[in-house]
């Protein structure tokens, strides 16, 4: 009988980083059922419910070991959650090293994989005798810029913003510097610093997985292959994404049955992710613009706040429905349905219904699009979310953007513009047209194709180290 092969996963805090690292484990012991797979889960504060409900339908060959949290008093206050991320790791280090010391005097390691935010963690593959990897939950084209960094940091003088022509990555559609990540827009931040160096940790690893497939993006992937004659191993093997969870049946139930009475292709669906949040007057346009389209909707609301970010770590207990502009439930109860906080998306887009998604471009919510086939409007807030946007209406044509006004908002006659030529125009046929062919390449990638053929490769590679070939 061949031995049993250990991998280690170290992913870092959030929902939205847990998952997909999990979900990946999930796929590998389902086509290599001698692997066995140990989850290492650091977390700022107690494990949000939506994760431990998530952890406890684990199948047996997935362990987890959750690390202390770290305690909220311990991190500055009033920072970007990226650097809240980055610290919870930095200060897990110990028990991450503890929790590895401990699996390793009951099997030999095979492989460590960590999430990008846990770099940090990657050293201790050596000691471990161990091979290293990251996993990288975002494009391609997020990971060709991350790697071009130090190398874009010494060659542009001043703040990528203020460029007037685009960046060219190899393989990629053009980006102006105001769409690239948060931690770019700001040289001079501590973010910016640890983008940097989180880009040199990248290339020191035996191999980086993504959650991303070679048909969705060729060019960046091959680009990325011949990076430096090889110098990077990449294993794409997504589109990887939940199944879907639920916080709320009732909720959930809610969603389905109402979507179950609207025609097929009807609703735009929208959403910003597991946190994003508008500010009140952002509110008050989603809504007059909703209204003016007169296309049937399905919209998940958060309580406003002026940082798009700020529910991400911490959701707000406030009822959102009360920060609705007034009279608006009862004049579109025919055409619209707002739930608060959640809706099981994975179904929801998956329903026959739904046509169309507004979203934040948040890169699960962009692959669960892509797998349902559902055509986009693109709504960045935050972190990499508007080079997502690029990707999607420059280069895939799957996808339309609105535009922001100067100070940031977007109108209600914008908004009702995009929505009704997605939903109901010429524009709208073709890119529903082209998502389908990309739902199709999705499927045939993870039934026995691209992705499919190179996890299998990175599992025999797994194999033949710990001694199985
Ligand atoms: N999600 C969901 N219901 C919601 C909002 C989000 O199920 O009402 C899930 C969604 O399906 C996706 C994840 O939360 O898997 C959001 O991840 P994404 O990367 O799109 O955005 P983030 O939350 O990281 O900003």
């Amino acid at each position: 009988m061949a031995k049993t092969t250990h991998i280690a996963i170290v992913s870092s805090p959030g929902y939205t980083h847990l998952v997909p690292i999990i979900e990946f484990s999930k796929r590998l012991i389902k086509h290599h059922q001698n692997f066995h797979v140990t989850c290492i889960v650091p977390s700022l504060g107690p494990p949000p419910e939506s994760s431990k409900a998530y952890l406890k339908t684990l199948p047996s060959n997935i362990d987890t070991i959750l690390l202390p949290p770290i305690s909220k008093e311990q991190l500055p206050q009033g920072v970007h959650p990226a650097i809240l991320i980055q610290l919870t790791i930095t200060l897990s280090l110990p028990s991450i090293h503890e929790a590895l010391k401990s699996l390793c005097s009951k099997a030999p390691l095979t492989a460590l994989v960590v999430d990008v935010f846990a770099f940090q963690a990657l050293e201790y593959a050596k000691e471990f005798n161990a091979l290293s990897y990251f996993y990288f939950p975002s494009s391609a084209m997020i990971l060709s810029l991350l790697i071009h960094a130090p190398k874009l940091d010494e060659e542009v003088s001043g703040e990528y913003k203020d460029l007037t022509e685009p960046i060219r990555l190899p393989g990629c559609v053009p980006v102006m510097g105001v769409d690239l990540p948060d931690p770019a827009q700001d040289r001079s931040s501590e973010i910016y610093n640890h983008f940097v160096e989180r880009a040199k940790a990248m290339v020191t690893a035996d191999g980086i997985l993504i959650n991303t497939f070679l048909e969705m993006e060729p060019g960046a992937i091959r680009a990325l292959q011949e990076f430096e004659n090889g110098k990077i191993r990449l294993y794409p093997v997504g589109p990887i994404t939940q199944k879907g969870a639920s916080n709320e049946a009732d909720e959930s139930d809610k969603c389905l049955r109402w979507l179950d009475k609207q025609p097929p292709c009807s609703v735009l669906y929208v959403s910003f992710g597991s946190g994003g949040t508008l500010s009140q007057n952002q509110i008050n346009e989603l809504a007059s613009g909703l209204e003016l389209s007169s296309q049937r909707f399905l919209w998940v609301l958060r309580a406003p706040n002026n940082s798009a970010s700020a529910a991400y770590l911490e959701a707000s207990k406030e009822d959102p429905l009360q920060f609705l502009p007034s009279g608006f439930l009862e004049r579109t109860k025919e055409k619209g349905l707002v739930v608060a906080s959640w809706a099981p998306q994975v179904q929801v887009l998956g329903h026959n219904s739904v046509g169309g998604f507004l979203s934040h471009c948040g890169w699960n919510s962009t692959l669960e699009s892509v797998q349902e086939g559902v055509p986009l409007i693109t709504w960045p807030l935050f972190a990499e979310q508007r080079m997502n946007a690029v990707m999607l209406t420059d280069g895939l044509k799957v996808a339309l953007r609105p535009k922001f006004n100067e100070d940031g908002i977007v109108e209600k006659e914008e908004i009702a513009k995009v929505i009704k030529c997605l939903m109901d125009g010429e524009e709208g046929i073709g890119m529903r047209e082209r998502m389908g062919n990309l739902k199709d390449s999705a499927a045939s990638a993870l039934k026995d194709g691209s992705s499919s053929q190179t996890l299998s490769q990175l599992a025999s590679q797994w194999e033949c180290f710990s001694g199985n070939c």
